[in-house]
């Protein structure tokens, strides 16, 4: 006759609970993070306060390293800050810290590896979601300069075809103006004046 599984005594119980809990923080820190990264790219480093650092990332790189790894650097700070204030009996700072090292790490393999190929050995994506994800960011990176970007997301990206619908709105939002400051009509008409008062007048 098989022996049944004996029950979980009761301490054995609360601490597998203990440990999905635990779990269950890290994951939810890596859901946040993007949500967090998200706001940190769109509102921060392509904001006139973060757009110092982040520029040299929508530069051509010279050497390894560029200013915008300082963000990296940071965040690294923060998730050690976090897991020793854990380690020192704030619950549940360790987990939110390990959460945060798991973001940097998929970030890093998504978005630095993937997508940028700052290792050294060339990984590419065939198809699936993994493959969107590296298309969505070559898209962020389309547009030169600070303003009219998408995308700015790393581990969660929207269909390419919307992104793409996205950036098309945003260059005829801001048509190129002429060396007068005025507008340029995107079919080669006559360009309407910006500034100034209109002619005749
Ligand atoms: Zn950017
Ligand atoms: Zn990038």
């Amino acid at each position: 006759m098989r022996r049944r599984p004996s029950p979980a005594r009761p301490a054995d119980a609360s601490r597998t609970m203990m440990l999905l809990i635990e779990g269950l923080v890290v994951l939810a820190t890596v859901l946040v993070m993007e949500g967090v990264a998200y706001a940190v790219h769109r509102w921060v480093m392509h904001g006139p306060l973060g757009w110092g650092w982040h520029r040299s990332h929508h530069e051509e790189r010279e050497g390894v390293f560029e200013r915008n790894d300082l963000y990296a650097v940071v965040f690294s700070i923060l998730a050690g800050a976090l897991i020793a204030f854990g380690m020192a009996g704030v619950w549940p700072l360790r987990q939110v810290g390990v959460g945060l090292m798991v973001y940097g790490v998929l970030y890093f393999v998504v978005h630095d590896g993937l997508v940028h190929q700052r290792w050294p050995f060339r990984l590419m994506p065939r198809g699936g979601y993994v493959k969107r994800l590296v298309q969505a960011h070559k898209m962020h990176h389309a547009v030169d300069g600070r303003d009219g970007c998408v995308s700015f997301g790393f581990l969660y990206a929207p269909p390419v075809r919307l992104l793409k619908a996205r950036l098309q709105a945003n260059a005829s939002a801001r048509k190129p103006r002429g060396p007068d400051g005025s507008f340029r009509a995107v079919d080669g008409r006559p360009a309407e004046r910006a500034v100034g008062p209109p002619p005749g007048n």
